[in-house]
């Protein structure tokens, strides 16, 4: 008996070594004995069933003390999120009726929202008034228990719909600088330092009343709106990465990743890199269009510069989809999703030597067919053979939530992580992001100041 105790024991502590794992100082251990606390009362009233029931739920935990906590915790940087989903669909609704000059056109029925009135639009406010117009404009822009059901591909067709509804209105300059104003302030709320947001930023088609603008100027009027968020809050910065679409033709992707890499030259700390976005398992085999972006890149080397690389991949169920060897090739900075990783065992040893980090979007892989039970996400596999996995929202907006602090509620729950791994994956967030040292700067005030909270939380 004392012999079958004893090897256990051995086992436990070997295995405890390959963890992740963090030393909590005194106060961490205080805090972490509160957090422990807050999960237990959380489960007190939630069972894991019902979280598995998304839709269910969404709203409710939210009057819960663990999201409360877990809200005002400090989170590094949000390394994975669209820049047209930021918002909780309701509240951009609320934002675009305070904007008088939204237009609304229907198009085989489907809502299509515009920053300008064109022929055959309606003014926002006149759609509304009918009755029913609301719910369906909602419905356009948020996802539902009916639209997350099915195989993957089929929950993408209406993954893709929901993004189209507001597409338009980005190319509008009035409009996108007082969407993001917006939508960073609901992000510093969520107590997020940095905020690395990939976005579809075409050669053509933006707008600042009615004169149209080059590629660099619209750039431009995106580093204004942030730059101006920033003069007033100096403890939060973002940058972008610059996604096109995998179904493009071969031509339009050369363009798009050259674009981006002379944007990235002309401002580095702002235009972060380049990315390709789209259901992962509808490969363009034809185009083989990463091969493009690798001649794209490797001029790039021959001249010097460095064209960085923020590859969603791995967002599979299957083990063949191919993109995750291109993410490798070319050299990919950081894994969007990187769910399938853990079928790879040769890649996944790169992406722990090289420190590469998997963005694991654990609500939009729920929600999206991939990973139906978070209790089984290859995350908490990264996590504890000590690969760097960071916590990122995909798109809150289409799933009916703002920021991040969700996906954290669910993982805390469902993983069963205690409060030294929730802080290695935030520490992972700000190493794996492109300004690491001032974020860490930033943040690591931020969080003694959250354990010496929660150490002295009231229960
Ligand atoms: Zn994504």
């Amino acid at each position: 008996m004392e012999e079958f105790f004893q090897h256990k024991q051995i086992l436990l502590e070997n295995d405890q070594k390959d963890f992740n794992f963090l030393s909590p100082t005194d106060i961490e251990l205080q805090a972490s004995q509160k957090f422990n606390w807050l999960k237990n009362d959380f489960l007190a009233n939630f069972t894991i069933e019902e979280m598995l029931d998304y839709w269910d739920v969404k709203d409710s935990v939210i009057h819960t003390k663990l999201f409360e906590v877990l809200k005002k915790m400090p989170k590094g940087a949000l390394l994975h999120i669209h820049s047209s989903t930021m918002m909780h669909s309701q509240e951009f609704i609320d934002f675009l009726k305070s904007d008088s000059q939204i237009y609304v056109q229907l198009i085989d029925e489907k809502i299509i929202l515009l920053p300008n009135f064109i022929e055959n639009s309606v003014p926002l406010s006149e759609f509304l008034k009918i009755d029913g117009n609301e719910k369906a404009l909602l419905d356009s822009l948020e996802m539902t228990r009916g639209t997350s059901m099915g195989l993957p591909s089929e929950r993408w067709i209406k993954f893709g719909q929901l993004f189209s509804t507001s597409a338009k209105l980005f190319s509008e300059k009035r409009f996108r600088e007082n969407y993001f104003n917006l939508a960073y302030s609901q992000l510093y709320e969520d107590n997020i330092q940095r905020v690395e947001i990939r976005t579809n930023f075409g050669r053509t088609g933006y707008i600042d009343n009615g004169r149209i603008l080059t590629i660099d100027e619209a750039a431009e009027s995106f580093k204004t709106a942030t730059d101006r968020f920033r003069s007033i809050h100096n403890d939060f910065s973002s940058g972008f990465i610059i996604a096109c679409h995998k179904l493009l033709s071969r031509q339009k992707v050369i363009e798009a990743a050259e674009d981006a890499l002379r944007l990235h030259l002309l401002y580095p700390d702002f235009i972060l890199g380049f990315d390709i976005v789209g259901e992962e398992e509808q490969y363009n085999e034809t185009e083989e269009i990463y091969e493009c972006v690798y001649q794209v890149k490797s001029k790039a080397k021959e001249n010097g510069q460095d064209f960085p690389m923020f590859f969603h991949a791995g967002e599979v169920v299957s083990k063949h989809a191919p993109t995750i060897y291109d993410a490798f090739v070319l050299e990919s900075k950081r894994i969007g999703h990187g769910i399938s990783l853990i079928k790879h065992p040769v890649l996944m040893q790169i992406a722990k030597t090289k420190k590469i980090t998997i963005e694991c979007c654990p609500i939009s892989n729920m929600l999206l067919g991939y990973v139906r039970d978070l209790r089984v996400h290859a995350g908490l596999a990264y996590l504890n053979q000590g690969l760097s996995v960071a916590i990122g929202s995909d798109a809150p907006g289409l799933f009916g939530y703002r920021g991040v602090t969700h996906d954290w509620l669910w993982i805390c729950i469902l993983w069963g992580i205690d409060l030294m791994q929730v802080k290695r994956l935030v520490k992972n967030s700000i190493d794996g992001c492109t300004e690491p040292d001032e974020t860490r700067r930033i943040w690591e005030p931020k969080w003694a100041e959250f354990v010496n909270y929660l150490a002295n939380l009231e229960i």
